[in-house]
């Protein structure tokens, strides 16, 4: 089934005559051709209601995400009402200079002239989003997509189901209906999403399906952004406060969805003689935050479904690690819980080293020496997000220049995603494009070149005919 949680506007076809993804994109199209989402005042009053729709909705919206994955309350805060809120808070301070054409030199052999760069809207966008922030990850596109300009389709992941079908109910009580809709579903409805015709795809998930969505766009020549993700490593000298270090690794690992998010901690690279400590660390500060019998703690996510808590359990079971695990390792199927685990000198060819782990198991790899630890990372796909803890300036210098990721925190994790002065996306296997704040807004837009000429000063030699004296000129 598909469901559009929208009241349709009045449309020459029936919607009975055609299929619904059809239908929508027309209708979406409609509403684009006739032009009513470009102006300034259309973009800014649905920012404004999606800024309502947040504010008035957190109970409905932390109670859903718990539904879904056992979010704690205040992280469901921070994470997802909070920044969507701050992008949208962001889009309304900053919409009018980002809608305001851009002034470029000219060059002499288009004298007299001027130039600027227009942004404008590309059209109807899909937006396909991900379970893991399912509040978040499907606003924050919106965002950027309305200030831009577009008329939008939200497909949220079928995955956190109460999220998926809270924003099926709140966003059509709130946004324009005839310009953003929200369509729920899984493969079907999404293939058939992906079957029309759009001016932009955006979407969020593994990269398995990225390729599909890629194979989908190309049909139409659509530009896609893939923000995917991969695994992302922390790398750890000795140099470095150990208890700070520990507590920011637990924060982006075991703090962020119980590490079922795409920027989370997904292995540690250390010395050898060093891992000791890092490991007391980590299990001390372990316990500090989630107590001795983690399954008691309301401060973590459980595993979203059995499908996933069956995928991580394969990763713990690989006959490779079966005597890796040195600390954790309890799981519950029937609440879909697994205990943070650590495990120690995972085989490069094992499978927890080689598929993203997306959940709360840790590998802690060491090394001989710090310069192994960029070997290892580059011999892996680009990760989503790079982590560097280190008080040795060289060695930031050297980790920042040569190592390939969509974004990089020093002596943090997963920071950088609340800045939004930075772009958020990732380089090769973990995605393509970028967003938040202006890179949203960029995005969403078409920067159009715009040369502005006179009638004078006409030089004759560009027109036939080519004499010789022209072309001696
Ligand atoms: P998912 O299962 O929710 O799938 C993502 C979307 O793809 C959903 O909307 C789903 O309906 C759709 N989909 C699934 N199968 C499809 C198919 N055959 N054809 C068309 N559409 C289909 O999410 P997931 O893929 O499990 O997400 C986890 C992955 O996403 C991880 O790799 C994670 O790192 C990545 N991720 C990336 C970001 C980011 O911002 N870069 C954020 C969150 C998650």
């Amino acid at each position: 089934y598909l469901r559009s949680q929208i009241t349709l506007p009045s449309h020459p076809r029936s919607l009975s005559e055609m299929p619904i993804a059809d239908a929508i994109a027309t209708q979406l199209r409609e509403t684009f051709t006739c032009g009513s989402t470009r102006s300034y005042e259309w973009r800014m009053s649905q920012l404004e209601q999606i800024l309502k729709l947040t504010d008035e909705n957190q109970t409905q919206i932390t109670e859903a995400l718990h539904q879904d994955m056992g979010k704690p309350v205040f992280e469901s805060f921070i994470s997802e009402i909070s920044l969507t809120k701050s992008s949208c808070k962001v889009a309304i301070k900053e919409l009018k200079s980002w809608m305001t054409p851009q002034k470029v030199s000219t060059t002499i052999t288009v004298f007299p002239s001027s130039a600027e760069i227009v942004p404008e809207p590309l059209g109807a966008v899909l937006i396909i989003s991900a379970w893991n922030y399912p509040f978040l990850l499907s606003m924050d596109p919106v965002i950027g997509a309305i200030a831009a300009g577009n008329v939008v389709v939200l497909k949220p992941s079928e995955v956190a189901p109460a999220t998926s079908s809270l924003l099926a109910r709140l966003i059509p009580r709130y946004l324009d209906n005839s310009a953003v809709r929200v369509v729920e579903g899984s493969v079907v409805e999404t293939t058939s999403l992906l079957e029309q015709k759009w001016d932009k795809i955006f979407y969020t998930g593994s990269g398995k399906i990225g390729r599909i969505v890629m194979a989908a766009a190309a049909k139409h020549l659509t530009p896609v952004t893939l923000e995917l993700g991969g695994k992302c490593p922390v790398i750890v000298d000795p140099t470095v406060d150990l208890e700070v270090t520990a507590r920011r690794i637990i924060a982006g690992k075991w703090g962020s969805n119980n590490g079922q998010a795409c920027i989370s901690p997904d292995y540690v690279i250390t010395l050898e003689s060093f891992a000791p400590k890092l490991i007391d660390a980590l299990k001390v500060t372990l316990e500090k935050f989630f107590g001795k019998d983690p399954f008691q703690s309301a401060d973590l996510s459980r595993i979203v479904n059995f499908s996933h808590f069956a995928r991580l359990t394969r990763l713990l079971d690989d006959p490779k690690v079966s005597d890796k695990v040195i600390y954790g390792g309890q799981r519950d199927e029937k609440r879909l819980i697994i205990a943070p685990t650590l495990l120690l000198d995972a085989p490069m060819d094992s499978l927890i080293m080689t598929e993203e782990i997306f959940g709360p198991l840790l590998p802690i790899i060491t090394v001989q020496k710090m310069e192994e630890a960029l070997e290892v990372v580059s011999s892996l796909p680009k990760p989503l997000a790079a982590y560097l803890f280190t008080k040795n300036k060289m060695f930031e210098r050297q980790v920042v220049a040569s190592i390939s990721a969509g974004g990089m925190v020093v002596n943090d994790t997963a920071l950088h995603l609340v800045n939004h002065h930075l772009p958020f996306g990732g380089v090769g296997e973990s995605g393509m494009g970028a967003y938040h704040g202006k890179f949203s807004f960029e995005n969403f837009s078409h920067r159009k070149a715009v040369l502005y000429r006179g009638f004078m000063g006409d030089l004759m030699a560009r027109y036939p005919p080519y004499t010789r004296r022209k072309q001696k000129i």
